[in-house]
C-alpha cells in the first residue's frame, strides 16, 4: 500500500496542509473511518446522507497518519490532531485528491497496469485475467465492482509494493469518468469488453458510449519498449470506430480478440458440456492452439476470457498455463452463480445486474442446461436505461417468449408489466407468464413452486434485490 511523507501528500494532491509535520509517513489510505489504522489516510466525502467530515475526529482517535477534509477543521480538532501527531489536509474535490494520489504510487509502483472498460463483461473479465495472470505474476486487482472514480484510486492506493501487475476495472456512468481513471492509471494495456447498452439512458446512443469508453486510450502509456496496447473485439460492431477514430490516432497497437473470425487470438468451435460451462478451441495466432474450457457457466463469458487470455499470452503467460488458469476459475459474487434450492432445483443467480444483452445470454445459459423439469426465469427491471427502457424491456420479453420457457416471472412496475406483455404477444401462453411487484412477493408465490428437477434464472438489475429471493429459496 501507499507510503507517502506528508509534505509529498499535499504536493502530489495539490491538497493544503492545515498543521501536520512535513516528514511524517502515512500509510494506506481509506475512506471510511472504521477501517483506520495507524497511520491511514483517511479521506472525508461529504456526502448526502453522511457527511465524513463528522468522522474527522474519530479518525484521528483512531491513530490516522492524515485526515483529508472539505471544510476547515474547527480549532478543538486541530489541537487534538496536533496531540495525536495526525496531519490535517483540505481538498475542495476529495475524487480528484484519490486520483492524483493514485497517479503518485502508480508512477512510484512502476509495474504494468491493464485496464478494463466496456458497457458489459468487465468484471468477468477482470477476474479471469488476474487468474490468468497469477500464473506467472503478483497480481494486484480491483475487488469486487470496485470501479468508479473512488473504488479505482482506492485498488491502486492499496497495491502492495511487489505488485508486477495491475488489473484495474473502469467504470463509468458519464462522458469524462473513464479518461480520469485512465490518466490516473495510466494502463499499458487496456481491454474494451463490449459496447452494448448499459447507460443508454445518460450517454444517448451506443456511439456515445463507444466514444466514452474509447477515453480509456487517453491516459493509456508505453513501459519500456512495450508499446500501448488495446484489446478490442471482432465480434463488437464498433471496434472499426474506437480502433479507428481513437486508439491509431493515440499511437496505440490494437489487437482483436474474441469469438470472430478477424480475431487475432480467437475462440472457435464453442460449445457447452451438461453444467453449461463453455468448452472450445483457444487460437494464439502464432499457430498456438488448445482444447480448453471455463469453470464458470454461460457462454457469454467467452469474448471475455479470450480477451483476457490474449492479454496475458503478450505478457508471456504459456498457452498451457492459461488452460489450467481457466479450468479453475471462479468469480465474482452473482453473476451466473449456479446454486442448489433447498428443493434441489438448480437457481442460476444472476442476480448482480441486468442489460438487455446479459439478460439474452442468461436466457441463453438457461436454455443450455440439461432439465427434466421446468426452466423458468425470474426476471427484474432493467435500471438506467432512459427513453430506451421500454423497447429494451420489450425486446427482452419477447426474446424469452422464443425461449419456450415453462414459467417467466417478471418483476418490478410498469417495466416489468412491458416485458410480459410483450412475451405474451410473441406467443407464449398467457397462463405461464406472470408479473410480480417486487422479490418478497415472488417469494411468497414462486419459492415453494421450485421442485427439484426445475431449473431458474434470477436476474434483474440491483435495485430490484432478487439475491434476497435466491437467499430465500437456496
Ligand atoms: P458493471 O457495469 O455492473 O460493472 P460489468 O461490465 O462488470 O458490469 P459483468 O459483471 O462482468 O459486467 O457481467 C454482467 C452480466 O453480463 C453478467 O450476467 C455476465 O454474465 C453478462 N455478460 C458478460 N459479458 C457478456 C457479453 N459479452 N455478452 C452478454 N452478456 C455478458
Ligand atoms: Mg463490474
Amino acid at each position: 500500500m501507499i507510503e507517502i511523507a506528508v509534505n509529498n501528500l499535499a504536493a502530489a494532491t495539490g491538497a493544503r496542509t492545515v498543521t501536520g509535520e512535513a516528514d511524517q509517513v502515512c500509510r494506506g489510505c481509506v475512506i471510511d473511518s472504521r477501517q483506520v489504522e495507524e497511520g491511514t489516510i483517511f479521506v472525508a466525502f461529504p456526502g448526502e446522507n453522511v457527511d465524513g467530515n463528522d468522522f474527522a475526529s474519530r479518525a484521528v482517535q483512531s491513530g490516522a497518519g492524515a485526515v483529508v477534509m472539505t471544510r476547515e477543521p474547527e480549532a478543538e480538532l486541530v489541537s487534538l490532531a496536533q496531540d495525536k501527531g495526525c496531519a490535517i489536509l483540505l481538498t475542495d474535490d476529495p475524487e480528484e485528491f484519490l486520483l492524483r494520489l493514485a497517479h503518485t504510487y502508480r508512477l512510484e509502483l512502476g509495474c504494468l497496469v491493464v485496464g478494463i472498460t466496456g458497457s458489459i463483461g468487465k468484471t468477468t473479465t477482470k477476474d479471469v485475467l488476474a487468474a490468468v495472470l497469477a500464473k506467472r505474476y503478483r497480481v494486484w486487482a480491483t475487488k469486487g465492482n470496485f470501479n468508479n472514480l473512488i473504488g479505482m484510486p482506492l485498488t491502486v492506493l492499496s497495491a502492495p509494493a511487489d505488485t508486477e501487475v495491475l488489473v484495474l476495472e473502469m467504470g463509468m456512468n458519464h462522458f469524462h469518468e473513464i479518461e480520469r481513471l485512465s490518466q490516473s492509471a495510466n494502463p499499458n494495456l487496456a481491454i474494451v469488453s463490449k459496447i452494448g447498452t448499459s447507460h443508454i439512458g445518460i450517454l444517448g446512443s451506443r456511439e456515445n458510449i463507444a466514444r466514452a469508453k474509447a477515453e480509456i486510450v487517453q491516459g493509456m502509456c508505453a513501459a519500456g519498449d512495450f508499446l500501448p496496447l488495446l484489446v478490442l473485439g471482432g465480434e463488437d460492431d464498433f471496434t472499426p470506430f474506437i480502433r479507428d477514430t481513437f486508439a491509431q490516432p493515440a499511437g496505440i497497437d490494437v489487437m482483436l480478440a474474441g469469438v470472430s473470425d478477424d480475431d487475432e487470438v480467437r475462440a472457435r468451435d464453442v460449445r457447452v458440456d451438461d453444467e453449461g460451462r463453455p468448452v472450445f478451441t483457444l487460437d494464439f495466432g502464432q499457430g498456438e492452439t488448445i482444447d480448453t474450457m471455463l469453470a464458470i457457466p454461460g457462454v457469454q463469458s467467452v469474448p471475455n476470457a479470450v480477451k483476457a487470455a490474449a492479454v496475458a499470452y503478450r505478457l508471456g503467460v504459456t498457452p498451457e498455463q492459461i488452460d489450467a488458469a481457466f479450468r479453475g476459475l471462479t468469480i465474482t459474487g452473482h453473476r451466473q452463480e449456479i446454486k442448489r434450492a433447498k428443493s434441489g432445483a438448480r437457481v442460476i443467480d444472476d442476480s448482480y445486474n441486468a442489460s438487455a444483452e446479459s439478460m439474452a445470454a442468461g436466457l441463453d445459459l438457461l436454455c443450455s442446461l440439461s432439465c427434466t423439469g421446468s426452466r423458468m426465469a425470474i426476471l427484474g427491471e432493467m435500471g438506467e436505461m432512459g427513453d430506451e427502457a421500454p423497447r429494451m424491456h420489450e425486446l427482452v420479453g419477447a426474446y424469452a417468449a422464443a425461449k419456450k420457457l415453462d414459467m417467466l416471472a417478471c418483476v418490478g412496475g410498469e417495466l416489468a408489466q412491458l416485458m410480459a406483455d410483450a412475451a405474451r404477444m410473441m406467443g407464449m401462453d398467457e397462463d405461464r407468464i406472470q408479473v410480480f411487484s417486487d422479490y418478497q412477493q415472488v417469494l411468497d408465490r414462486m419459492g415453494g413452486a421450485l421442485e427439484k428437477h426445475d431449473v431458474a434464472l434470477v436476474k434483474g438489475s440491483r435495485f430490484v434485490e432478487l439475491d434476497r429471493f435466491v437467499e430465500g429459496v437456496c
